[in-house]
């Protein structure tokens, strides 16, 4: 791989995203939607379009000390003719040379990953590859019409890490056929291919898209957003058991979703990790109240970092209200301390 850069993973990227909404997609997969999702219509930007595009990222005030990555988003980008992948990698190669980015790093299929393109990748200085795994049951990528297979995902993780990228997994909770057992089970088995990261998505019915008629007919019926987050919050440990960062829970608000009526249905919430989150600061304290022998009318002093301090109460104080009624407690508080893990808490009970 061409002057790979050392990754800082305690710093998350700078990332200039260039959406290419469905380009290089064999078909539309049932769920997917990449206009509505990116706000953008389907088409590759000119040359001038995208230098200018990513300037204006460049001239952003931002932390300098961050990697700066040109990310190719929302379509298949090892899907698109060679001649186009190259002419897209060479102009992000040009900032690269000129020391204003750091690397580049885009989304794909697993069936778009062979030994071929990732020795021509070889010449760029491509860091990261993201594939859509989605789920690693068979049966569910046919019902999602996604044209490739679990093997295919455990190949193309194979020569990816083989050939020293970074990877990471999509995978999607609430996929027609899938009844939250067959998510967990996917979860297990991404796990098991150690990425360096994934990201988690809850299926949405997004208008114009294939499962929009499914809905409409009656075929489909997503899940609700609590019962979306409780799943969530059971895959989430699985990959922290392992310490696979997870770096998104839902996805990402924007214009096209929030606006126009781009989701017709499902479990959409612009903060949706901070819903996760939530749930599994609320499961730990009910698993450690359950042990106390009576909590009625007793104090409860939660201790958490600072920065889970709204995670813990929930939003609009819900965790709050919720343990309070159900173990009918005096008082809750809530007291900051940074010398506690971010995702751990400890609890003082008294009276
Ligand atoms: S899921 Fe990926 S391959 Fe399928 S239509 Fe969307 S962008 Fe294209």
């Amino acid at each position: 791989m061409k002057n790979q850069p050392q990754m800082n993973h305690k710093k998350p990227p700078f990332i200039i995203p260039i959406f290419l909404p469905h380009q290089g997609c064999p078909h539309q997969c049932t769920f997917c939607n990449q206009n509505t999702i990116s706000g953008t219509p389907s088409r590759l930007p000119s040359k001038s379009s995208l230098t200018k595009e990513i300037n204006k990222y460049l001239s952003f005030n931002r932390d300098t000390k961050k990697e700066v990555q040109i990310a190719f988003y929302g379509g298949n980008f090892l899907g698109l003719p060679l001649q186009l992948i190259t002419s897209l990698l060479d102009e992000a190669e040009t900032f690269i040379l000129s020391g204003q980015v750091n690397s580049i790093r885009f989304s794909t299929r697993p069936d778009t990953i062979n030994h071929q393109i990732l020795d021509q990748l070889a010449n760029y200085t491509v860091s990261t590859i993201e594939l859509g795994a989605q789920s690693m049951d068979d049966q569910i990528l046919t019902l999602s019409n996604r044209g490739h297979t679990a093997n295919d995902t455990f190949r193309a993780t194979n020569l990816i890490q083989e050939k020293k990228f970074h990877l990471g997994l999509q995978m999607m909770t609430g996929l027609p056929g899938d009844n939250g057992k067959q998510s967990i089970e996917t979860a297990h088995q991404i796990a098991a291919l150690s990425p360096d990261f994934v990201r988690i998505y809850p299926t949405v019915v997004l208008s114009k898209s294939p499962l929009a008629q499914f809905f409409k007919r009656g075929d489909y019926n997503p899940m609700s957003l609590e019962e979306s987050v409780k799943l969530v919050a059971k895959i989430y440990p699985i990959f922290m058991e392992k310490n696979i960062p997870v770096i998104r829970m839902g996805l990402q608000a924007s214009d096209g979703l929030e606006d126009h009526g781009g989701i017709l249905a499902g479990p959409y919430h612009p903060a949706f990790g901070h819903l996760v989150f939530s749930e599994i600061f609320l499961e730990k304290i009910k698993i450690q109240l359950r042990n106390e022998k009576d909590t009625t009318g007793r104090h409860l002093i939660l201790h958490v970092h600072s920065k889970s301090v709204s995670k813990i109460r929930g939003l609009n104080n819900q965790n709050i209200t919720k343990l309070q009624k159900m173990f009918q407690l005096e008082s809750i508080r809530v007291l900051a301390d940074d010398s506690i893990p971010k995702d751990q808490l400890t609890m003082d009970i008294s009276g």
